[in-house]
């Protein structure tokens, strides 16, 4: 006898991560003995830094190993607390932080704390995949600001102002930004600081790649407007720890108490090595920023080596100034990039996220945080597919 069930209404409406989608198939294919290059997900190719892993068997062996407070250990709250003030010039206590499973559920808790049905969200497209899809999941309307490759995808304040509408409730920034690489200037921080408190609109800035800048600076909105602000980030980028799932959160006590409230539902807290592991970059602060240093100069060189390829083969790509993606439109192998990423996988085997989730029509993302050898082995790849 079969069983009937149907799914919510709201997961029906929910579409799969399209970056986590085309990673898994591009393991897949490997597993199949097909000799596929991954430049799908954004994930740094170091492995996480000795003196972190020291630290993650450490607290293993000393049973560090139970439930921890839902927002953290406080340990960790004060670090980051540190860390807000000392590389952003933000004032957090450590009961204005909470620790999350990966930026991705301080995203998500966030969005949860503060939106209704109905509420409107300025996201600037390109977006990361995941932020209309989560705000969708509250009920929530996502409204995307365009921007323009030719402006290298920067952020027109007005553009942005001129979509104000009784029900708009929030903006979501992300600089340096995933796909684009964008980072947004200090005058354009200021002028959206200015709009969020003109029309008292929640900013929640994802600051997850403001280390990994080449020749601009990142500066948190929050410092513009520190009572409209929540600043997410998290150990994943900075410090190769994509797999130890580390986020965090620090804004206005209101609104991480509710996330807390949220966490307490559902996964608790952060697992409690990993707790410990992000402890110790935030504390070792000086190995920490070595590691940094050493892969912020490895990214630059790939990424002046893939924007000069790509734009070489006649696929225009504009040069970022942060992250480690670039977006290279795609006519020229097909004006759908559906059609261009199926060819890239199917014909190059070249796995690349099409632009189609990202708001990036005609366009496909590339992650350049693989080594040089294989950068220039997918070049190519591509030389040899558009001929
Ligand atoms: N943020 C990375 C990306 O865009 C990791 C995958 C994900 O969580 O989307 O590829």
């Amino acid at each position: 006898m079969s069983v009937h069930f149907s799914l919510s209404a709201r997961v029906q409406s929910l579409k799969p991560s399209s970056t986590v989608a085309v990673s898994s198939r591009a393991l897949e294919l490997r597993r199949q003995g097909i000799d596929v290059i991954s430049m799908s997900v954004g994930e740094p190719d170091f492995d996480t830094p000795p003196h972190v892993k020291a630290a993650a068997i450490a607290a293993i062996e000393s049973g560090k190993t139970k439930y921890t407070a839902v927002s953290g250990i406080a340990e960790l709250r004060e670090a980051i607390s540190a860390k807000f003030q000392r590389e952003n010039g933000l004032s957090h206590a450590a009961d204005a932080v909470t620790v999350t499973s990966g930026g991705k559920q301080a995203l998500f808790n966030a969005f949860f704390a503060l939106l209704n049905p109905g509420d409107e969200v300025l996201i600037p497209a390109p977006y990361w995949v995941s932020y209309p899809e989560m705000v969708a999941f509250t009920g929530a309307v996502p409204v995307p600001v365009p921007t323009t490759p030719e402006s290298g995808f920067q952020l027109d304040p007005g553009v942005l102002e001129a979509l104000v509408t009784p029900r708009t409730r929030m903006i979501v920034l992300n600089s340096p930004g995933n796909p684009t690489g964008a980072v947004f200037p200090p005058d354009v921080l200021e002028a959206v600081a200015g709009i969020a408190q003109r029309h008292n609109l929640m900013i929640v800035t994802d600051e997850m790649y403001e280390h990994l800048v080449y020749g601009a600076e990142h500066i948190s909105i929050g410092t513009f407007a520190p009572n409209h602000t929540l600043t997410v980030n998290g150990a994943s980028k900075a410090y190769a720890m994509t797999g130890w799932r580390i986020g965090y959160a620090g804004g206005p006590k209101a609104v991480i108490a509710a996330m807390n409230a949220i966490q307490s539902q559902s996964t608790s807290n952060a697992s409690s090595v990993s707790q410990y592991a992000a402890l110790a970059a935030l504390e070792q602060h000086e190995e920490t920023m070595r590691f940094i240093e050493m892969a912020r100069t490895a990214y630059r060189e790939r990424r002046d080596v893939i924007v000069a390829g790509l734009n070489a083969l006649g696929l225009p790509t504009p040069t970022p100034h942060g992250a480690f993606y670039v977006m290279a439109n795609t006519d020229r192998i097909d004006s759908n990039e559906l059609e261009a990423a199926r060819r890239l996988l199917d014909e190059a085997r070249v796995a690349v996220v099409p632009g189609t989730d990202f708001g990036a029509p005609g366009q496909v993302r590339l992650s350049y945080a693989t080594d040089m050898a294989t950068i220039r082995e997918v070049l190519a790849r591509i030389e040899a597919l558009v001929g």
